[in-house]
């Protein structure tokens, strides 16, 4: 007796072992001959294996005749190859023993379609629909394909704190950790004297381990970081959560065209991963979520990035002669209905932007010899838009120390930021790629929410 997943049984190999099986009941389909088909599911897979049950199984009337959806059983019996079409491969039980019950009266997830809204109030049970299945294989897939890009690379896996002290870029956008009693804050001039704090500052969820990856890009040459960060920006959009996944390479010695060349590779090979390595889920995408999810993956592995400066893409969008909701002029931040015009429309395939106007960036981003432009880069892509933000960062001490006083930041608070480029400094560029709009972008999901197990989003923290 073999124990194997649904994924292997359901393969033609598999057939003439005698295995054990362990899931839950997807639908019972009971014959007038007196049998029945159990479709069992554990997850391994999108498919279910079906299960033949024969009237002489001892608990044949007692139990497989009221087996319901979403029941558990263990399966025990032979595989054999399948007549009905659509399946290789079946399973005619010698025993079949019921593990729990799911009274059909409560349970929620019939076989009825649901609507996603509906799936986001049972997270609980979520995962056991077909499109949350195939999203969280999915998922999976991304994540174990992104380290296996950097690792084979010699980048190392670096991991910054979750809780930090430097409020970088986004001040008001952050999340404040702190022990204080909400109800009595100690105060010191009017203000929370945050000095009796737990960690006797004031203290924030990382919103970006950007500074911290830099640290060690300038010691170890090549790394990235891949974990959590916050974000308490109130923007309650499909493509926004306040809790989400990043990824952020850092490469020293490394100018911007290095860096969007590797963007480029990157999301080369983890949607060439997918489609090779998730064929049967991203098949379901693309029958009952986004026609075009299979397709536009398969044309984006195969074609080059079209590549062009925030000026040219200015230009473009002012000629296009396109009503925007919010005009376009030189300066001013790219809105998402811009960023898609441009893949979307214009282009038809991921469009990597550059050189942006220096008093929309970051204070860390490389000046260009223009003095009106930094070194930033979006990767934009269909359906979604900015996928990737990066940078060629400034690596010379005065001009940084400009940069941050024209900005109104303390450079004291960040000595160990310039310290890097006081000692040693270098040429260096990384990125940020957002985990869930990579899942949302390969699956076609229309809304972020649903392609994170437990999605945070302004007043909703339910499980
Ligand atoms: P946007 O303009 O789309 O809000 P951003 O410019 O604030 O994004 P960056 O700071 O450049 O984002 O972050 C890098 C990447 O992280 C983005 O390209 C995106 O993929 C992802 N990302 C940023 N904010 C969020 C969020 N609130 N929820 C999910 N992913 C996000
Ligand atoms: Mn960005």
């Amino acid at each position: 007796m073999e124990m194997l997943s649904v994924v292997q049984a359901r393969q033609a190999e598999a057939v003439g072992h005698k295995v054990e099986l362990r899931g839950w009941v997807r639908t019972r389909r009971d014959s007038k001959g007196g049998f029945s088909f159990v479709e069992l599911n554990d997850g391994s897979c999108l498919g279910n294996i079906q299960v033949i049950a024969e009237k002489n199984l001892p608990n044949y009337e007692s139990e497989i005749l009221h087996l319901s959806v979403g029941s558990s059983v263990i399966v025990r019996g032979e595989v054999r190859a399948s007549p009905a079409k659509g399946q290789a491969t079946e399973v005619l039980a010698e025993t079949i023993t019921l593990v729990g019950t799911a009274d059909p009266e409560n349970y929620p997830l019939q076989k009825k379609q649901h609507t996603f809204e509906f799936l986001r109030t049972i997270a609980h049970l979520r995962p056991r629909s077909n499109t949350f299945g195939a999203v969280t294989r999915v998922r999976n897939c991304i994540c174990r394909s992104i380290h296996n890009f950097f690792q084979e690379r010699g980048f190392f896996w670096v991991h910054p704190p979750i809780i930090t002290a430097s409020d970088c870029e986004g001040a008001g956008q952050m999340f404040r950790v702190s022990t204080l009693d909400p109800a009595k804050p100690p105060l010191k001039e009017g203000q929370i004297d945050y000095s009796q704090d737990f960690f006797a500052r004031p203290t924030f969820l990382t919103v970006s381990g950007q500074l911290e990856a830099e640290i060690f890009a300038c010691s170890l040459g090549k790394v990235y970081t891949f974990g959590p960060t916050f974000r308490a920006e109130n923007s309650n959009t499909s493509r926004h959560l306040a809790e989400f996944w990043m990824v952020e390479p850092e490469m020293a010695f490394f100018d911007l065209n290095d860096n969007m060349d590797l963007a480029e590779a990157f999301l080369k090979r983890v949607f060439g991963d997918v489609l090779t390595q998730c064929d049967e889920d991203m098949r379901f995408f693309e029958q009952r979520i986004e026609p075009s999810a299979r397709t536009t993956l398969e044309g984006i592995v195969n074609s080059e990035f079209r590549r062009l400066s925030y000026t040219e893409a200015v230009d473009l969008l002012i000629k296009s002669g396109q009503k925007f909701e919010f005009p376009v002029a030189w300066g001013t931040d790219l809105q998402s209905e811009h960023e898609r015009y441009i893949t979307e429309q214009v282009f038809k395939c991921p469009v990597i932007l550059y050189d942006y106007p220096r008093q929309i960036k970051a204070f860390y981003m490389r000046v260009n010899d223009d003095d009106r432009t930094v070194r930033a880069m979006d990767v934009l892509v269909p359906r979604v838009g900015e996928i990737i933000g990066g940078s060629q960062r400034e690596e010379r001490l005065d001009v940084l120390e400009a940069r941050m006083r024209e900005m109104h930041l303390d450079p004291t608070a960040y000595w160990w930021y310039l310290d890097l480029r006081r000692f040693g400094t270098v040429p260096h560029a990384g990125f940020g790629l957002g985990l869930e709009r990579t899942v949302q972008f390969v699956t076609g999901m229309a809304n972020i929410r649903d392609v994170i197990p437990f999605p945070r989003t302004p007043g909703i923290a339910d499980f």
